[in-house]
């Protein structure tokens, strides 16, 4: 994948909005194409080998309607700031940060009280979330292995973009290495004790086979509800802790 050079605009306004605009080359891509990632937030155009730029202006004017009502249904951001309101276990927390607070993030209710300085406020809170996220993840994650016999080597929280957990490794002797998004942590806890639950029966079955999902029902019954949940709560989770 190679950058385009500027002879695309970089950012677009769409409904409102500006809006990153990403050209990438394909070696596989044969013509141009278009999507709006309300994960990223970006209009994304993937452009053949050579040429292309043309095509692609012409698909960005000729969508521009089309592109208005995608972006126009994308989530607001919530940055790590003063007075913003982030979910926490799906439920809305105020961060309360004042100069004078204790530099320990505290969770009481519907607030998050913290202090020390505000330039380091977003990384603090992030790593903070990110901790509780691994915490809570690594407890799931061996109750349900402790239920199927099963050993897990490592349990670690990344932020990927697509998945919300993976499993590798399910027949290495020492156990197998499960990674989840520690933005689950925002999401109320059927959901992410869901995915602990889908990744644990990787744990026994390495595929998504009928055999799976009868195993994955068996150790969360929720596991339907929670991915309709993320169908259709799951892209804004990717907008919290992002700037204006
Ligand atoms: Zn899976």
């Amino acid at each position: 994948m190679l950058r385009l050079r500027p002879t695309l605009p970089d950012v677009l306004e769409i409904a409102g909005r500006r809006v990153p605009l990403v050209a990438t080359r394909r070696t596989t891509a044969r013509m141009v194409r278009l999507k709006a990632n309300s994960v990223s937030g970006a209009i994304e155009i993937s452009l053949p080998p050579r040429g292309g730029e043309a095509a692609a202006l012409a698909l960005l004017k000729s969508h521009h309607d089309w592109l208005a009502a995608k972006v126009a249904t994308w989530p607001r951001p919530i940055p790590f700031a003063p007075g913003f309101i982030i979910p926490i276990d799906g439920a809305p927390v105020l961060i309360d940060w004042q100069a004078g607070h204790p530099r320990t993030p505290a969770l009481l209710a519907d607030r998050l009280r913290l202090g020390g300085p505000a330039e380091s406020l977003g990384p603090r809170l992030e790593r903070w979330l990110k901790a509780r996220a691994k915490a809570d993840l690594e407890a799931a994650t061996q109750r349900f292995a402790d239920q199927l016999g099963r050993t897990v080597a490592r349990v670690s929280v990344g932020d990927p973009a697509t998945r919300w957990g993976s499993c590798a490794g399910w027949n290495r002797p020492e156990g197998a290495r499960i990674a989840y998004s520690w933005r689950l942590i925002l999401a109320p806890a059927f959901v992410r004790h869901a995915i602990a639950a889908h990744e644990a029966a990787h744990l026994v079955h390495p595929n998504h086979s009928p055999a799976f999902h009868a195993l994955n029902r068996a150790l969360d019954p929720r596991a339907q509800d929670a991915r309709r949940w993320l169908a259709r709560h799951g892209a804004a989770l990717h907008w919290v802790g992002r700037p204006f």
